[in-house]
């Protein structure tokens, strides 16, 4: 049976600061109805999956392109990964500085070359000889994610469990599914740290038969269990129950990494989602077909039955 087009959305998992909740929420929808309105319109999932990430990549409210979060050393260093079902190619960079629109030279990667990931400068070369990318500190910097930094040096905040990394997957009308992610990582991470979310398999995977899922969350957790693609292999024995899959997922990813938030979003080719996190927040919106945009800040409030499509 052919499935209506999907798009889900993640806001990134963990504790979202009471003022900046609605603008999460606001943020999240608006790249849902973005995905649903080219789906309907006959565009293909890694042209939606790239509108939506690119829309969140712009949104100073989340830790992504504009707004991404700083190193220990106060610089911005962005990863980004995209992968597509067809013939699972992949693109991703890591560890480059000061850019906007990574999402972007992710795709490129996946298009125009024959690897998968390149870092730092290399990336930044790439980017430029492509005519790509929007660079400079001005692009990305924000009040927000200075004085979030400026209080975490000063052991005035946390650092951990803050959400707003941002990641999509979706399903199009042909049946072909992506899954792409962009971060600044995690908020005084060490110079060169890189997450899960540039990591195939860890961060994202895309793949014909299993679907497409993104996480989200403290990296470490995530790539400890190749979170994306072992989602995506368990839920595919058991298709209905995608969504109580993902929640153990999530569960056990957390809890052997001290608590830390895990989360992540998931589609099938049968029509099948999943969203689950274990954070006290997770951002999500979600348009199956022409169905209304659902969106919420957490999963808690309101159980989803979402398996199934
Ligand atoms: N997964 C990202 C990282 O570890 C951060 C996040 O999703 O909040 O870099």
């Amino acid at each position: 049976m052919k499935q209506p087009p999907i798009i889900v959305i993640h806001g990134g998992a963990g504790t979202i600061a009471p003022d900046l909740r609605e603008a999460a929420l606001a943020g999240v929808a608006a790249a849902a109805r973005r995905g649903q309105a080219m789906l309907a319109a006959g565009a293909g999932a890694v042209d939606v999956a790239v509108a939506a990430v690119r829309l969140l990549e712009d949104d100073p409210t989340f830790n992504a392109g504009r707004g991404a979060c700083l190193t220990a050393d106060g610089e911005v260093e962005v990863d980004a990964g995209i992968m597509r079902s067809r013939d699972r190619r992949s693109g991703a960079l890591a560890g480059v500085r000061n850019l906007r629109d990574p999402i972007n030279v992710a795709r490129r990667v996946m298009e125009a070359t024959r690897h998968s990931l390149l870092v730092g400068e290399g990336a930044e070369s790439f980017a430029r000889a492509q005519g790509l990318g929007a660079f400079g500190r001005h692009e990305v910097e924000t009040a927000k994610a200075v004085e979030r930094w400026r209080r975490a040096k000063a052991g005035e905040a946390a650092i951990d469990n803050r959400a707003d990394t941002v990641g999509a997957v979706v399903l199009d009308a042909a049946g072909e599914l992506c899954a792409a992610g962009s971060t600044g990582g995690v908020l005084l991470k060490l110079p060169g740290r890189v997450g899960d979310t540039p990591l195939v398999g860890a961060g994202f995977y895309a793949d014909p038969e299993l679907g497409a899922c993104c996480c989200t969350g403290v990296g470490e957790a995530i790539m400890a269990r190749v979170l994306a693609f072992t989602a995506l292999r368990e839920v595919a024995a058991a298709p209905a129950d995608a969504q109580a899959i993902a929640e153990r997922l999530c569960d056990a990813c957390s809890a052997e990494h001290g608590g830390a938030a895990v989360g992540l979003i998931l589609a099938r080719p049968d029509g099948a989602v999943a969203i689950a996190h274990r954070s006290q927040h997770m951002s999500w919106g979600l348009a199956i077909g022409e169905g209304a945009v659902v969106a919420g800040l957490d999963l808690a409030a309101r159980r989803l039955d979402l398996a199934g499509g």
